[in-house]
């Protein structure tokens, strides 16, 4: 019998179900974690969304999302801090252990000032983490979005920030989509080690019909997925395997069916 302890699924994948719907579907099939996107937490009490994980056996297992940094002004960058200390309050709420962080990036900036006001950003959330006891974990994302969503691209880029900052109350979320055609990923996961905190799990389809919703489920895509599970655990990583697909394919499908393909895939393919 597969063990679906570490399963945990981000309710952007079954993007069709609200909160109460996902949470009922993914207990009854024994799914245990949620990745818990912040549109879900709306229009309850965070106190409430907390009791229907609980109530339903689950957990949280990380909150969506923080950062987006660079900002043209101080206003846009404040306000970027603000929405991220917001999002560790609302994680402490539902009892997730981190907020995943996607950095941000403006066209209009170089890419140096990107990563340089994402750095600032970041060490000027490290307060209110700690404050409120949960981790901010930074998550490289692929280059193709290095203009608008995130100039961090790399898990080097991540250990160089967290080599600056510490590892306290920073980690690295690892998402396969994000990383796995990155030359130095077997060798800078390694010097990672446990700062890595989340591991994200989809496949890359080819051709990829959209930049943002065309992901695959693992197994139908190219990503080496048991392969760099490997590097993770050789790192020392052993926390839940969160399977994050936005896909427009597959949200049009019957989600029931989905989320059967989900844990088979889980257990085959992953
Ligand atoms: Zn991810």
């Amino acid at each position: 019998m597969d063990n679906l302890s570490r399963l945990a699924i981000h309710t952007m994948t079954t993007k069709p179900w609200d909160l109460p719907t996902a949470v009922a579907k993914f207990s009854a099939a024994g799914v245990p974690g949620v990745g818990v996107w912040r549109q879900w937490l709306a229009g309850r009490p965070l106190a409430e969304s907390r009791a229907m994980l609980a109530d339903n056996g689950l957990h949280a297992v990380s909150l969506v999302r923080g950062g987006f940094f660079p900002g043209l002004n101080a206003a846009e960058r404040t306000a970027a801090l603000d929405d991220t200390r917001r999002a560790l309050d609302e994680a402490a709420a539902v009892g997730a252990p981190q907020v995943v962080l996607v950095c941000g990036a403006r066209p209009e900036l170089s890419l140096p000032e990107n990563r340089r006001q994402i750095t600032e950003g970041v060490a000027a959330c490290l307060d209110h983490a700690r404050q409120t006891g949960v981790k901010l974990a930074l998550e490289p994302l692929h280059p193709m979005y290095a203009d608008c969503r995130s100039a961090i691209n790399t898990i080097g880029q991540c250990n160089d920030m967290i080599d600056q900052l510490g590892d306290t109350w920073l980690g690295i979320a690892a998402d396969v989509y994000h990383i796995w055609w990155d030359p130095q990923l077997e060798s800078e996961i390694a010097r990672a080690g446990r700062r890595i905190i989340g591991f994200h799990v989809c496949d890359w389809m080819t051709p990829t019909a959209d930049f943002l919703n065309d992901r695959g489920l693992m197994g139908e895509g190219c990503i080496d997925i048991p392969g760099i599970r490997g590097l993770v655990e050789k790192a020392g990583f052993d926390g839940p395997i969160e399977v994050e697909i936005f896909s427009t394919r597959h949200w049009a499908r019957d989600q029931d069916q989905f989320l059967a393909d989900i844990i088979t895939a889980y257990k085959t393919k992953v």
